[in-house]
Order: C-alpha cells, then structure tokens, then sequence
C-alpha cells in the first residue's frame, strides 16, 4: 500500500502490542484504524501473523 500523502510505500511499525503504518520515504505515520480500509490482503497477513491487536 502507498502513502496517501507522498506515494511512498508503507511498512509495518510495532508499538508496543499495536501497529501503526510508517512511510518509507517520508516518515509519516498513520494509525492503523485510519488505513485499515486501504491495507491489502498481504500486510493483513503479516498483521494476521504478528497477532496485533488492529483495532484499539
Ligand atoms: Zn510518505
């Protein structure tokens, strides 16, 4: 998935027992809850793997 504000891709940051989405190129962040909508099948899976608590 991309980055809504510059296009860069989007990986995976752990906090603690939640996750947030972090921009590799710009750095941003974004709640996971804000981007749930936009996550595609194969981020699902890792988050699936990792056993992350998506939803506060
Ligand atoms: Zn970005």
């Amino acid at each position: 998935m991309k980055c809504a504000h510059c296009g860069g891709r989007l990986e995976i940051l752990r906090v603690c027992r939640s996750v947030k989405m972090r921009c590799s190129r710009c750095s941003r962040t974004y709640p996971i809850g804000e981007v749930i909508h936009l996550l595609d099948e194969q981020t699902l899976d890792i988050l699936e793997r990792l056993n992350v608590i998506i939803y506060d």
